[in-house]
């Protein structure tokens, strides 16, 4: 790319396996032995990746911790042509990962940002759990504090996509007691444990049950985990009360449904269209 008369190189944010050596993508390998240089969160754990697909292209560390002067330092190496991969430990970078500065810095100066997909645990578990997919909300980590996870629980209790938390094995306990607290021992929930992995498992119960099992066999409390829970649901017309079918039905027995349902909706507070299509699956239900 050019920019100002200068050949900018291509920052490329490459996915690696979360866990399963196969899942890594022959892009991946290819571009992380053509770039100039690799950008990992910690270059001794990805040297045994990068080892076991004979990559030998120079790696730097790159945290989020890392200091302004090691961004600029990419940023120079990318402003002056050198093209750079950006990896993490595992899975998609900037996913609870490091790199959203860089990225975004990359962005500002025009540079050209090329995504590598690939592996990513929050998909992973999503896509296997059967739990709705169509819409999610992805929460990162909850916090460590009990009052903080709370806050941030209570702040979605009644979403109603479902809602997906990475989780560590040391905290997933006292994070499924709020998850109680909060949301209720009968949530519905999934936990999804060592994906890709050869002890892949995937718990799935009431909130209270997963507490349960984990409770009851430690080895449920190992490793890797993503916690799925479902999305608050709201309460049906036809699970309000019995007493508002048992209404509609005795006036639908009397008058025409749009009749009984204006009349229905006066009585119980309820919205008359509401009324009417409950009206028409009772009395016609293959309408
Ligand atoms: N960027 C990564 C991604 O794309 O999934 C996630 C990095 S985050 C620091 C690590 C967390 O991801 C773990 O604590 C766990 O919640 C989840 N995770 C990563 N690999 C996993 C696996 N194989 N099975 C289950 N969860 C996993």
């Amino acid at each position: 790319m050019q920019n100002n008369g200068t050949l900018y190189g291509t920052l490329y944010i490459v996915a690696t396996p979360i866990g399963n050596l196969g899942d890594m993508v022959p892009r991946a390998i290819e571009i992380l032995q053509k770039v100039d240089i690799i950008a990992a969160e910690d270059t001794r754990h990805s040297g045994n990746l990068l080892q076991h697909f004979c990559i030998n292209t120079p790696t730097t560390a790159y945290h989020d911790h890392s200091d302004d002067a090691r961004t600029q330092s990419l940023l120079e190496r990318l402003a002056s042509g050198q093209s750079i991969a950006l990896i993490s430990d595992a899975g998609t970078p900037l996913i609870s990962d490091p790199g959203y500065r860089l990225v975004h810095e990359a962005r500002s100066l025009g540079i050209r940002v090329e995504p590598i997909p690939g592996a990513c645990a929050v998909i992973t578990a999503l896509c296997a759990s059967g739990l709705p997919s169509d819409r999610f909300s992805f929460e990162g980590f909850l916090p460590a504090k009990n009052t903080n996870r709370e806050q941030v629980l209570a702040a979605v209790k009644e979403d109603p996509r479902t809602l997906v938390f990475y989780e560590s094995p040391h905290r997933i306990l006292a994070s499924l007691e709020s998850v109680i607290t909060i949301l209720g021992g009968d949530r519905y929930i999934v936990l999804a444990r060592e994906l890709t992995k050869t002890f892949e498992t995937f718990i799935a119960g009431s909130a209270q049950e997963v507490l349960d099992t984990l409770n009851t066999d430690a080895n449920q409390k190992r490793g890797e985990m993503v916690l799925m829970i479902k999305g608050f649901e709201t309460v049906k017309i036809r699970e309000i009360s019995q007493d508002v079918e048992r209404i509609l039905l005795l006036l639908c027995e009397e008058l025409p449904l749009k009749k009984a349902a204006a009349l229905a909706a006066k009585i119980t507070g309820l919205k008359k269209n509401a009324l009417y299509q409950l009206g028409l699956e009772l009395t016609q239900p293959n309408h």
